[in-house]
Order: structure tokens, then C-alpha cells, then sequence
């Protein structure tokens, strides 16, 4: 087991590519943190992780909020003693085109994509001693654009840029900084596109097929294991081959 009695945080971790990683972690024998908007959402999952042999707490946390964030960090050091792991997955994909885009569109996309990693990195490297890792779930948005999401764009690009920074910041510490770049990835958040919509991506994508949330977990999973020590500051693009043409 790569991550046997290890300690994470895995922020919108109820559904998924989160919830992929909060398994993906627990088989690997990572207790687990699980956050998300809705406490009863944060148990469910909790409950599947328990049933792989591991420890999980579930903790109700808006990642936009500075005073939640603290508390949810808390609550897990409480907890287990220690923090040795930080996903910071949750985020929102709101199509907007870009004339019709409100202040407040932006704000939102910004503050629950961009802020909390700053809140949540901040909170979580304060706790984690040597060898603690942290991985952010970037996008390809942030290296090609896409029609409605100038947004989402900047926020992930602005995740990007950060995971640089903070690599540079937190190396004396010995923490590593990374994240993940998925495509398109079946999850409940990614419905709700038209079957010709869902033909063109397909077709687009070098593999054939659209990733599941397994795709972006064993991305994450190796980047917060030992395997990983002398890897930071990157951005794993995990898509298919959709970004190569
Ligand atoms: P998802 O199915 O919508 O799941 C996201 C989870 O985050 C939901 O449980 C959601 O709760 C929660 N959440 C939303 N706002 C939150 C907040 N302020 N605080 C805490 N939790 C919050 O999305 P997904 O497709 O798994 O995406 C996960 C991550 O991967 C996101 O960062 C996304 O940008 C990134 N990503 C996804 C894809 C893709 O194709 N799916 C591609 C590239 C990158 P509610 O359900 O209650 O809103």
C-alpha cells in the first residue's frame, strides 16, 4: 500500500472525479478527510471509504470561506494528529459567454475555483510536516480555451501559476506542489451537454473516449506518494492526448 496511515483532505469530495480520489486514496490505505458543501453528501462517501479498512471523517466546508476552511482543517488534525495530504478538487464549471458575463459570475468561479486553494493551501502547509504533499485539480482550460468559460480559464490558469509559487515557497519545507490537468471526464457535474456535443468531444480526443474519475485518482494518487518526492511544481495533464493537436 503506497499511502498506508497517511492522512488526507480531499475538498468536493462527494461526487465525481473527488470522490474517485477519495477511494483511490483509501485503497492505497489513506485515511481520509472528506469535505464538501453538504455535511449528509460528506458522510455517504466517508461511509464507501470505511468500507476499504481506512478511517474517514466527513466535514461540511464551502472552500470559498476562510473561516471554514480553518475549521475543516482543524476538525482533521483534531482528529487523526497529523495532516500529511491536500487535494483540492472542488470547483464549479458555469457556462456564461463571455458578453453576458456577470461581475458576480466571475467572483463566484474565482472565489470557489482560485481562492480556496489559497485558503486551503495556506491552512493545510501551516499543519504538514516534511514529505507533505499537496495536488490541485487544474483543467486543459488552462492551457486552451473554451466558448463560456473565460472564467473558469482564468481560475484554472491562476491555479497553475500558483502551484509554481507555492512549490518554490513550501521546497525549503520539503512539501510538494503539483497538479492535475484533466479533459473531459464523466462526472455528475459534466452532464447536460447534447449527444452531438458529446459525439465532437469523443472524436476529438486521441484515445476515443472521455475519462472517468479513476483516470484523474491514479494521477493524484502517485503524485501524493513517495513515488513522487523529487516531482513539484507540475501540472499533469491527464486527457486523452485531447491537448496534443
Ligand atoms: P462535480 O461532479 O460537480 O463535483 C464537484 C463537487 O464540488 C460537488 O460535490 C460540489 O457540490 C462541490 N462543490 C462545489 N462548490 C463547492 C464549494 N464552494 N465548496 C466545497 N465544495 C464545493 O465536478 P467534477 O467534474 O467532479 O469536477 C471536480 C474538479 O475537476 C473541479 O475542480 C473541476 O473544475 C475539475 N475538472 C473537471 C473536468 C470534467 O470534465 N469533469 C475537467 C477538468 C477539470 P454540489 O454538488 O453541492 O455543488
Amino acid at each position: 500500500m503506497l499511502l498506508k496511515d497517511k492522512v488526507a483532505i480531499v475538498t468536493g469530495g462527494k461526487q465525481g472525479i473527488g470522490l474517485g480520489i477519495v477511494l483511490a486514496l483509501a485503497k492505497e490505505g489513506c485515511n481520509v478527510v472528506v469535505s464538501d458543501l453538504q455535511q449528509k453528501g460528506c458522510e455517504a462517501a466517508v461511509k464507501e471509504a470505511e468500507k476499504l479498512g481506512v478511517k474517514g471523517l466527513a466535514v461540511a466546508c464551502d472552500v470559498s470561506k476562510k473561516e471554514e476552511v480553518d475549521k475543516m482543517v482543524g476538525e482533521a488534525v483534531k482528529k487523526f494528529g497529523k495532516l500529511d495530504i491536500l487535494v483540492n478538487n472542488a470547483g464549479i464549471f458555469p457556462f456564461v459567454p463571455f458578453a453576458d458575463m456577470k461581475e458576480a459570475d466571475w467572483d463566484k468561479v474565482l472565489d470557489v475555483n482560485l481562492k480556496s486553494v489559497f485558503l486551503c493551501c495556506q491552512a493545510a502547509a501551516k499543519q504538514m510536516k516534511e514529505g507533505g504533499k499537496i495536488v490541485s485539480i487544474s483543467s486543459i482550460a488552462s492551457i486552451v480555451g473554451f466558448e463560456g468559460l473565460v472564467h473558469y480559464c482564468a481560475s484554472k490558469g491562476g491555479i497553475n501559476g500558483m502551484t509554481r509559487a507555492m512549490a518554490l515557497e513550501l521546497a525549503p519545507k520539503k512539501i510538494n506542489v503539483n497538479a492535475v490537468g484533466p479533459g473531459a471526464i464523466d462526472t455528475p457535474g459534466a452532464q447536460g451537454g447534447s449527444e452531438e456535443q458529446d459525439k465532437q468531444t469523443i472524436a476529438a480526443i486521441p484515445w476515443h473516449r472521455k475519462g472517468v474519475p479513476e483516470d484523474i485518482a491514479n494521477a493524484v494518487v502517485f503524485l501524493v506518494s513517495e513515488k513522487a518526492d523529487y516531482i513539484t511544481g507540475q501540472i499533469l495533464v491527464v486527457d486523452g492526448g485531447w491537448t496534443l493537436r
